[in-house]
């Protein structure tokens, strides 16, 4: 009989990597996503991928860049692809330092070519946008292949974090416990329980669905990285490998803060546009209903400045980066210390 409904099938994905995902040993290529256009008609992105295998142990796929303007992950990402050796290694370990490479290039949060936000694109489209064909290659080929996922994020341009790393709280709660207590094994000096404001589309739903362990971080911002925040990086993807047994060792001991984000009342946003002032930095404590930020009028003067009060006692854990702010910006974020 006929009429059957079916979900339409997926076209094949229009990516082809240059590596082999099971084959023993260092790779170093990249995954070749045809686009054509003014200066190459029948032109690729290039997006570099490392993959270093060595026995059936577990898989962890470690990206940077889902935003292309965020350099902690990147920078500890190609240096690990450069030093990582396969007889250290007890599974696979695949690394996209920078996952939305045409943003990475550009040196911008989204990409110059579509506009695409990476971390809004999942589950992705083999026939979309070229942002859409990424996120899709990642969702039908890389996530499945996974046991761990590791998305290094910071605050780009418009945003300073508090260096930490964090999971998300999920209804299966096995789950959760191996995401935080990954977390803890990372060691940033803070550890974060993450509440998204927008989590349609993101790359962590989607592993998270998959019931895949997803681990994250925000280590700093302003559209640069510090030799602090890199460190960080650089010492905390290595204990994650060793925490899920990938390379021999314990993690290094830290002591990290962990913090709460117990509602939306922790995002602080702006209702106005002018020159913006924090009135507290990053990691000082917060009174709930105190001042954490003002906007002050541009136009002229005689205007008082408009005043963002905090939702929680706690510490600053985020702000607003640039001089200038704009109506509905995310000003602050307060999160609540656990003891
Ligand atoms: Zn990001």
């Amino acid at each position: 009989m006929t009429g059957m409904l079916s979900a339409p099938l997926l076209a094949a994905s229009p990516v082809t990597p240059t590596v082999d995902f099971d084959q023993p040993g260092v790779q170093h290529g990249a995954l070749r996503l045809p686009y054509s256009r003014d200066d190459s008609a029948w032109g690729s992105v290039m997006i570099p991928v490392c993959v270093i295998r060595n026995g059936e142990g577990p898989v962890a796929l470690l990206t940077g860049g889902n935003h292309g303007d965020e350099y902690e992950g990147p920078l500890a990402l190609f240096d690990l692809a450069n030093s990582l050796k396969p007889d250290q290694v007890n599974g696979t370990v695949i690394i996209i330092p920078a996952m939305n490479y045409p943003a990475f290039q550009a040196a911008t949060r989204t990409s110059p070519i579509d506009k695409g936000n990476m971390n809004r694109a999942f589950p992705g489209r083999p026939d979309g946008t070229v942002t859409q064909k990424i996120a899709d290659y990642f969702q039908r080929h890389l996530l499945p292949r996974a046991d761990l996922v590791f998305d290094f994020h910071s605050g780009g341009r418009t945003l300073d974090f508090l260096p930490f790393c964090a999971a998300h709280l999920l209804d299966d709660k096995t789950l959760e416990a191996r995401a935080m207590a990954t977390v803890e094994a990372f060691g940033a000096p803070y550890s974060m329980r993450m509440l998204e404001i927008d989590s349609v589309g993101m790359y962590d739903t989607a592993a998270e669905e998959m019931g895949k362990v997803f681990v994250t971080t925000e280590l700093g911002g302003g559209g640069t990285a510090r030799a602090a925040t890199v460190r960080i990086a650089r010492q905390g993807i290595l204990n994650v490998l060793k925490h899920a047994g990938i390379l021999e060792g314990e993690p290094q001991p830290t002591e990290t803060q962990w913090l709460d984000m117990p509602s939306d009342e922790c995002f602080c946003f702006s209702q106005d546009e002018g020159l913006f002032e924090t009135m507290v930095d990053l990691g000082e404590p917060v009174e709930k209903d105190e001042v954490v930020a003002r906007v002050h009028p541009i136009i002229r003067t005689g205007n008082a400045p408009y005043e963002i009060r905090a939702g929680y006692s706690g510490i600053l854990s985020a702000r607003h980066f640039p001089g200038l702010i704009k109506a509905g910006d995310c000003a602050a974020v307060v999160a609540v210390k656990v003891d």
